[in-house]
């Protein structure tokens, strides 16, 4: 394998006073070793780490061996008090058996619904009670997206009552529509309780239509029956009941409310549609057991030599879901080796490779093993929201989770580098290791927001998954597919995602190979990385780098004028100022003048 060795000659890109300048540089290291990555593979999955459960003895065994391999290489700690660990506030909730749900129409006797039969529900908010009795609003989608000129609230007043909506996003082949058939994050489930709860909604139901979730009720119901863990509540506003109903019991609903349930699907695919509120309260009773703990991201980093303060972050979570001790013993061990020792064992040697690289980049590198993926990708949007814990702030993500061991591949997939402008490098790299890139064959189902790397992209940070494609050298595609199908209906989070001896491990390597060599291109180039003009991240980056400058605000008393975007140059101390998109100059002292 020609292209796995990355000794040699690069080129690399450096700046010097804001000017690109070009430096041809011998640049010498360890070579990715595959072997390296089966045997973390293969000790993270092993029966001594318990399948790294988070807030169990496995998870924290696996957090503390990866903060000694990050050591072992002679990487920075880039966590708490010169530590490897940045750790993340969480709170496990049960929600009891106790709770109770009643449907309690105007006039007419109260429909109690059964929980996991009818409804699954988790206490957001985090108490151990809570009580309410309030009007339920039927909210079509409920999203607000100014980009597609949509808003599902107008001007309903949501407070203290129970958001009732669909699943998904408003039905489009039209990629200039939430983008055609593909799935953006308006859909997701996830966004639906975030944004209800920021209008104020005490609970919401989430309608549940196997079609439009992709997942059967079974899924549901297995994944809301146990205790979901949460971060730690920060002031984020939070439901005191997020729930899912099922389809019927929707209907129902509806119909008690004098309404026809698929009517209302049709009107909420109209910009005109209006929230509708049913003559129809939710009595609810919440009995949560509440569990308080301290779970670690592990954190670490090779400083660069010229621009330390910015990094290329490299990811991947170590979690899996631990020990079940519902089931029974010698079955209820989640060992987890694709999903996600396989990203770990990458990480690790991409992290190993970096620090033997010499000369040090110019930029730095961060690495970071995530807790809590399984859980809603927790780890992960903590360390999202708290970049500024971090030594240098992440100027691109790349992530690792669950690669099939299975050989070479001829193909790559990098879903959502197309959104950047940082894809030309992506192509010309998969170009010259002889990789084609796979586009998503299921834009509909959204994998794009169910990785780590959408943690970093929600907050601004550039991001993507490197996996690779369906075709291995040696086999056809069939072959790709049909063990893939394999994986996902027989092994996908079930205890037997074990490790194989058989297994080989040329592709990974082959992968960090890749990931390594779209880092160092990161770190060398002038240019910086960004959303492409209209992406749904890039008002997040905008905001980002604005570092708490608002563009708006500055041009509020000049209507002719608007920010385009907003670029801040930071100067030495002596003369130091703030320039804005060279219009506008915000100087340091507070006071902001502007300037034509
Ligand atoms: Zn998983």
């Amino acid at each position: 394998m020609r292209k796995l060795l990355i000794t040699g000659t690069a080129i690399l890109l450096a700046t010097a006073l804001g000017m690109g300048v070009l430096l041809a540089q011998k640049v010498h290291g360890p070579r990715i070793d595959a072997e390296k990555i089966r045997d973390t593979v293969k000790y993270l999955s092993s029966d001594e780490l318990e399948g790294r459960g988070t807030g169990q003895k496995g998870g924290d065994a696996a957090a503390d061996w990866i903060a000694a391999q990050f050591k072992s290489y002679g990487l920075k700690p880039a966590g708490a008090k010169g530590s490897y660990f940045q750790d993340v506030p969480m709170v496990g909730v049960k929600t009891l058996a106790q709770t109770t749900f009643a449907l309690v129409p105007k006039d007419g006797a109260p429909v109690p619904l059964k929980n996991l039969d009818d409804y699954v529900t988790s206490n957001e908010s985090q108490s151990p009670v809570g009580d309410f009795d309030a009007p339920i609003v039927f909210l079509g989608y409920g999203i607000i997206a100014p980009e597609y000129q949509w808003d599902d609230y107008k001007s309903v007043d949501l407070k203290g009552k129970v958001a009732l909506l669909f699943v998904s996003e408003p039905e489009s082949n039209d990629p200039k529509f939430f983008k055609g058939k593909a799935l953006t994050y308006y859909g997701r489930w996830t966004y639906k309780y975030e944004e209800t709860a920021r209008h104020g909604a005490v609970a919401t139901l989430i309608i549940h239509r196997t079609d439009l979730a992709s997942y059967g009720w079974d899924v549901v119901r297995n994944s809301w029956g146990a205790e979901r863990s949460y971060l730690q509540n920060d002031g984020t506003p939070k439901l005191q009941a997020a729930s899912w109903i099922q389809l019927n019991v929707a209907k129902k609903l509806a119909a008690m409310g004098g309404l026809d349930l698929d009517k209302l699907y049709k009107e909420a695919q109209s910009r005109d549609f209006k929230p509708i509120e049913l003559p129809v309260k939710l009595k609810a009773h919440m009995a949560s057991e509440v569990r308080p703990f301290t779970s670690r991201n592990v954190v670490a980093m090779l400083e660069g030599v010229k621009q330390p303060g910015e990094a290329v972050l490299y990811t991947a979570h170590y979690d899996h879901f631990g020990i079940d001790s519902s089931r029974p013993k010698g079955d209820n061990l989640y060992h987890g080796a694709v999903d996600n020792a396989t990203g770990c064992g990458i990480l690790l040697e991409i992290a190993r490779v970096w620090a033997g690289t010499k000369p040090a980049p110019p930029r730095s590198i961060l690495f970071a093993a995530v807790t809590a993926e399984e859980q809603g990708l927790l780890g992960s949007e903590y360390l999202g929201k708290h970049t500024a814990q971090l030594p240098a702030q992440p100027i691109l993500d790349l992530n690792y989770d669950a690669l099939a061991p299975l050989g070479i591949p001829e193909e790559v997939e990098v879903a959502g580098a197309e959104r950047t402008t940082f894809y030309p490098t992506v192509e010309k790299i998969a170009k010259d290791y002889g990789l084609a890139i796979k586009p998503d064959v299921h834009p509909e189902a959204g994998h794009y927001y169910r990785s780590d790397h959408f943690s970093l992209s929600r907050v601004g940070i550039p991001s993507f998954s490197i996996s690779e494609g369906m075709k291995f050298q040696g086999h056809d595609l069939a072959w790709g597919e049909a063990e893939a199908k394999d994986y996902v209906t027989n092994h996908y989070h079930k205890p037997s995602d074990e490790f194989h001896a058989g297994w080989d491990f040329q592709g990974l390597a082959m992968m960090a190979s890749f990931g390594y060599e779209l880092g160092a291109a990161a770190v060398s180039q002038t240019e910086a990385i960004r959303w492409l003009p209209g992406d749904e991240f890039e008002k997040a980056q905008q905001k980002m780098q604005s570092k708490g400058i608002d563009g708006e605000a500055l041009f509020a008393r000049r209507p002719d004028l608007r920010p385009v975007s907003l670029e801040i140059f930071v100067y030495p101390q002596l003369t130091r100022q703030t320039l804005i998109g060279g219009t506008v100059h915000a100087k340091d002292d507070g006071r902001r003048r502007l300037v034509d």
